[in-house]
């Protein structure tokens, strides 16, 4: 049996049960703060967002949320600690970082011109699984990483050995992002080449593209892929996500397959408005989009409750390390 740590401390791979493999209870740009108009974070506000959004989650049996917010994107831990309490849901929280582009390399990249930072990260990662987050208490049970768009950056490159020594030194999972679901192979290989069991890894945000044959040469590097944005129709359309997942279900993949809606509730910084077009492609885009539409829709096109409880239960809890 596999350990896994939550913001309230550790369980066991079989308590995770239902689980949203990549969401967010807050997001942030980094660099909001040097926005002198900006309104100040409100952690009330945001825990009154958070609670609100994700109840009806658990209504539809949400157990266990993994909160992919990086060190370099607004995180926050009490936060999750604080929703995790009050709705009785898992949290897991994630160390790791975000992309070279829009995450906060100059620190690192910086230090780079006179130390190893593939050290310096990987001894980052360790700390918050191993030893805690700063005085929290808390400990990182999953890793995330993110590569920009069609190229990653030596940064970049340096952030995933990190996590791939991290892994195999802590045994918890990697989760990344891929920008327009681009470099999916090429995280893989990179992962797997650092020696990381390909089970333990699940490239994200592959549902930006309907490539079959995109998704499949992932797949045969033997790592799991998540369709972690279903609801985000203006990323690519729900339609043809649901297409790719009913065909790559009805080949043999469904113990690979993530599903969540890279969701958050409350967003640090100015207010960001969107186009009427933009919110009538975004109108789903909530953190019960899965259960109440997508796991319909396969069920409708013939996908066995077994298989659905593989989905959102059994791939998961193997990711995780269980059987
Ligand atoms: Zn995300």
């Amino acid at each position: 049996m596999a350990k896994v740590n939550t913001v309230l401390g550790e369980i066991s791979d079989n308590e995770l049960g239902v689980t949203l493999m990549h969401e967010h209870l807050v997001f942030a740009y980094l660099g909001w703060e040097c926005d002198a108009l900006a309104p100040p974070y409100d952690r009330e506000a945001a825990f009154t967002a958070c609670v609100e959004a994700l109840k009806e989650a658990k209504n539809y049996g949400l157990k266990t949320l993994v909160d992919a917010t990086a060190t370099d994107m607004g995180r926050d831990i009490e936060l999750q600690k604080m929703v995790s309490d009050k709705l009785g849901i898992n949290i897991i929280c994630a160390t790791g970082f975000y992309t070279e582009k829009f995450g906060k390399a100059g620190y690192f990249k910086f230090r780079s011109q006179s130390y190893d930072i593939t050290a310096e990260l990987c001894e980052t990662l360790v700390k918050e699984i191993t030893q805690g987050i700063g005085d929290t208490g808390v400990k990182a049970g999953v890793i995330k990483v993110a590569t920009g768009h069609a190229r990653i950056s030596s940064y970049e490159e340096k952030m995933l050995k990190a996590a791939a020594r991290a892994q195999k030194e802590t045994g918890v999972p990697i989760i990344t992002h891929t920008e327009a679901g681009t470099m999916g192979p090429e995280q893989a290989d990179l992962l797997v080449s650092e020696g990381v069991d390909p089970k333990r890894v699940a490239i994200g945000h592959m549902c930006g593209n309907s490539d079959l044959n995109y998704h499949l040469s992932v797949l045969e590097k033997g790592v799991n892929i998540a369709f972690d944005r279903l609801g985000i129709g203006v990323i690519f359309p729900d339609r043809l996500r649901i297409a790719c997942l009913i065909a790559l279900l009805g080949i043999g993949y469904t113990d690979r397959i993530l599903l969540s809606q890279d969701c958050f509730a409350y967003r640090m910084g100015r207010p960001y408005e969107f186009s009427d077009e933009v919110k009538s492609l975004l109108a789903n885009w909530t953190y019960v989009h899965v259960f109440k539409n997508i796991i319909p829709a396969l069920k409708e096109a013939g996908v066995s409750e077994d298989k659905i409880n593989t989905l959102m239960v059994g791939n998961p809890r193997r990711l995780f390390g269980g059987e």
